[in-house]
């Protein structure tokens, strides 16, 4: 097949576009993990990587992708035959699921449209139901990549306070963190659960589990058979510039020069920028005529936007479209919604031109393929970037 030319356009919702400075870090040669100058790349690491979750606390770092991260939260924190309150926000909210149940877990888990987060009443309700706190941990997915839905974590914080629960609160911020605001300390998070490939900026291959001091006691008496994925060995050699078994060490370099690039922008301002490009997308698709999955006002992702398509028009194609004509991967529907909806992504590194140019190649897709759209999506998305 030949080359095409100029930037494929990488406008899935992870993996995202890696920026030069992040690609230019990891080409270093590759450096003795158990030397002096390793350990000053934990220590600044584990530093810097603590406000991007909003903790002061540890961040234990794998060389996984986000699945394994996801089993580490699991298996450090919970024992065989446990209750988990769960929530079906989505793909990947059922996959979770489907993991903790393999591990031996009871999981109580929440019917959803895949159009909400979270509801905070139904995490209020059935925590109410549970005087006998049977149920040891609420798992939510912040961001839900299938649906471009936002949880709202504060608020389910709260309802668990008022039911004055003790469970855990287990947090899957996979395709959030680095690109909507969050705040692990303050909004009592337990665990929060990540990967690099996302709003990081970075290729896959790093996992995270930020942890409180209640996951850390938690730990202590947790009966899930674990490993690898025991925080202990990690935390133990962290506290000497290691890791336990061999890290990832060229991802940890250019993990070094993507938290410095949010620093450098600033993460109020990384977190602007993602909900205005959230909200100029939401303008073409409003102006096109077409829906977006979300169908709350409060949850639209500031990281990206899953587009329904009329009855009858196959999302698929149209993706298929847009790669051959335009160079540009868009995300596929996953599960329920597969074929129905076509996800764009507009997290990570970003800016106001690469969006404009993502728009325009979805416009002229969607003509081409024939699906009856409005004309001026483009223009709209552009007021609003102007007026930002
Ligand atoms: C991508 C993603 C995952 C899975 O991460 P992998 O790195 O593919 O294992 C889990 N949850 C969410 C919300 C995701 O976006």
């Amino acid at each position: 097949m030949a080359q095409p030319i100029g930037n494929h356009f990488l406008q899935i919702p992870g993996p995202t576009n890696v920026p030069e400075r992040v690609l230019r870090a990891m080409s270093a040669p590759t450096i003795d993990h158990r030397g002096p100058e390793f350990a000053e790349l934990t220590g600044e690491v584990l530093q810097a990587v603590r406000p991007v979750f909003g903790t002061t606390g540890p961040v234990v770092i794998y060389p996984s992708s986000g699945t394994g991260a996801w089993e580490a939260a699991l298996v450090n924190t919970l024992s065989p035959g446990d209750r988990v309150l769960a929530f079906e926000t989505g793909h990947f909210a059922v996959l979770w699921r489907e993991m903790a149940e393999k591990l031996g877990l009871r999981v109580d888990f929440v019917p959803g449209d895949w159009r909400h987060g979270v509801d905070p009443a139904v995490v209020a309700e059935r925590l109410a139901g549970d005087s006998a706190h049977e149920i040891k941990a609420v798992c939510a997915v912040h961001n839900e990549t299938s649906t471009g839905v936002t949880s709202r974590i504060a608020e389910v914080r709260r309802a668990m306070d008022e039911a004055a629960h003790p469970a855990l609160l287990l947090v899957d911020t996979i395709s959030s963190l680095g690109s909507v605001d969050y705040r692990h300390d303050e909004w009592g998070v337990d665990v929060t659960i990540s990967c690099s490939q996302k709003g990081l900026m970075l290729p896959p291959g790093l996992g995270f589990n930020a942890v409180s001091e209640k996951a850390l006691r938690a730990g202590e008496k947790a009966g899930l058979p674990r490993s690898y994925w025991d925080w202990q060995p990690v935390l133990q050699a962290n506290r000497r510039g290691f890791f336990h078994s061999t890290p990832a060490t060229n991802l940890l370099f250019g993990l070094r020069e993507a938290l410095r690039m949010l620093d450098d922008e600033g993460l109020p301002q990384v977190f602007e920028r993602h909900r205005l490009h959230s909200a100029a997308t939401r303008a073409a698709v409003r102006a096109w005529g077409l829906e977006t999955l979300c169908s709350d006002e409060r949850e639209h992702s500031p990281a990206l936007t899953a587009v329904l398509l009329p009855d009858g028009h196959d999302a698929d194609k149209v993706r298929e479209l847009i790669l051959h004509r335009f160079n540009m991967s868009l995300g596929a529907g996953l599960g329920k919604v597969a074929g129905k909806v076509f996800r764009i992504g507009h997290l990570g590194h970003f800016n106001d031109v690469s969006l404009a140019g993502t728009l325009a190649g979805v416009q002229m897709g969607l003509e081409l393929a024939g699906v009856p759209i409005d004309q001026g999506g483009v223009e709209e998305a552009l007021r609003v970037l102007k007026a930002a």
